[in-house]
């Protein structure tokens, strides 16, 4: 049986183990930090009770190499699915406009839906419709130089729509400014999301941890078919021979026992550790980061209904509504990742005043704030340029990744992916 050792116990490493696994091979994970799933986990509060996530994380319809994932782990009863994609947007004053796009209709739903947008003006909403039509069609092109701001500009959204709609949609999935955001990944990821099936932008969420939905079920399944995952220890150099990965040295010991090696971590983590002339035939590149702030709040009553609510031209992005506690959530965050604890509390709350206004006689118990500095890659422009680059293996190393060439922003399904595509290349080209 081929030994197939991986470095980093994310879900880019669960998704290849899984698969791997799944394909005869013997295989084994080896993860610097003491618990598994890298960017994407859960933990326990001081009161063993309450499992909080390191960051609301939104899975869609559209992410299907996730949800063959999550099938394979038997998993699917931890998560909700929406019917079809609705989302409760909240202006100032607490005025709240659905978007509904429902399923039933497509590939009509996008002009059900921003028909009955009311958020947006009519003539917004007739923008809106034209450039989703130029991007069925292919009439609407986009070039690796362009940014989504220039190309929104350049197909008659105006600043207006761009701040109602647009800003939230691009970073929230993209984690980067609208004027950085790469438009040819941003077009990819529109028609993926809506035009790629009735269910494939509706909402999926985890109704419990994120390690208790993805990560727990991942190792209980590769321990049970014979895997090997190894906490707590860190991979600090490969070493080459005859154009091979011959010698892994971790911070306890040197492993030469393995056919496949996988590399399963961010880019900068792989750069360090891989000699300078194995970096330039795989064109690593180098990649900047962007944060996401969460600030978790308990309330004395919570008189929220839905789910979850995006926030319409606010300093936060999404409320999302846990019952016990609600979590303000903002991506590409820099402007607020550095305040103190104090400081963003006043921000939610006059946040919280300003648009939920329901919640005015409400006070906060307690609260919890996650700064992930290094959430997800920019996906800017040059960043997309530099990865389509890249190789993803050099004989018998190989590359996965959210930061690799999947065609997706660094998210869930593009980790979940790259592991699946090496693991595919693997299968396909056997090592003598
Ligand atoms: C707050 C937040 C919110 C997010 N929201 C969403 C969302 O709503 N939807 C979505 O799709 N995605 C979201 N994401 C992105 C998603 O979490 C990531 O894309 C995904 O978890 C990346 O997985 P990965 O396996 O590629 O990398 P990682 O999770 O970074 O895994 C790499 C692993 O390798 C380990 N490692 C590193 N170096 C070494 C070494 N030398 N030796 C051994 N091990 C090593 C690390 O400890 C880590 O466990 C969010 C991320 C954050 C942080």
């Amino acid at each position: 049986m081929k030994k197939i050792l991986i470095i980093g116990g994310g879900l880019s490493g669960l998704s290849a183990a899984i698969y791997l696994i799944e394909n005869g091979f013997h295989v084994e994970i080896l993860e610097a930090s003491p618990k598994l799933g890298g960017r994407t986990y859960s933990f326990k509060l001081d009161d063993k009770q309450t499992i909080i996530d390191n960051g609301q994380h939104l899975l869609m319809g559209c992410y299907t190499h996730t949800l063959d994932y999550i099938d394979k782990i038997n998993s699917m009863d931890k998560f909700d699915f929406q019917k079809s994609l609705e989302i409760n947007y909240v202006a100032e004053k607490g005025k709240t406009f659905k978007l509904s796009v429902p399923g039933k209709f497509y590939p009509l739903n996008l002009l059900y839906a921003f028909i009955n947008f009311k958020l947006l003006t009519s003539s917004e909403r007739i923008s809106i419709l034209k450039f989703f039509l130029g991007l069925r069609t292919g009439r609407v092109k986009t070039g690796d130089e362009q940014s989504v701001e220039e190309l929104l500009r350049s197909h008659g959204q105006s600043e207006s729509v761009i701040k109602k709609f647009w800003d939230n949609v691009v970073i929230s999935a993209m984690n980067t400014q609208i004027g950085l955001a790469s438009a040819e990944l941003f077009v990819e990821m529109i028609k993926i999301i809506f035009f790629s099936g009735k269910d494939s932008s509706n909402i999926v969420i985890p109704n419990t941890g994120l390690s208790e939905a993805l990560i727990y079920p991942a190792e209980n399944f590769i321990k049970n078919k014979g895997g090997k995952i190894v906490t707590s220890e860190r991979v600090i150099k490969i070493e080459f021979e005859n154009g091979k990965a011959s010698k892994v040295l971790t911070s306890k010991r040197e492993i030469i026992d393995f056919d496949y090696l996988i590399s399963a971590i961010t880019s900068d983590q792989l750069l360090k550790i891989i000699p300078d002339d194995i970096i330039e035939k795989l064109n690593i590149p180098s990649l900047q980061y962007s944060s996401i702030l969460s600030v978790n709040l308990w309330l004395s009553k919570n008189p929220l209904k839905e789910k979850f609510y995006g926030i319409v031209g606010g300093k936060f992005h999404w409320l999302f509504n846990r019952g016990e506690y609600i979590s303000l959530v903002k991506s590409a965050a820099d402007d607020l990742i550095f305040s103190n604890k104090n400081d963003l509390i006043e921000t939610a709350i006059s946040e919280l005043k300003k648009y939920f206004t329901i919640l005015t006689d409400t006070e906060i118990i307690d609260s919890k704030i996650i700064k992930e500095r290094k959430a997800t890659m920019i996906s800017d422009i040059n960043s997309i340029k530099k990865r389509k680059k890249m190789n993803h293996n050099f004989n018998n190393l190989f590359i996965a990744g959210d930061w690799t060439n999947t065609g997706l922003p660094g998210t869930i399904e593009s980790s979940v992916k790259s592991g699946r595509m090496i693991s595919e290349m693997i299968l396909s080209h056997p090592l003598k």
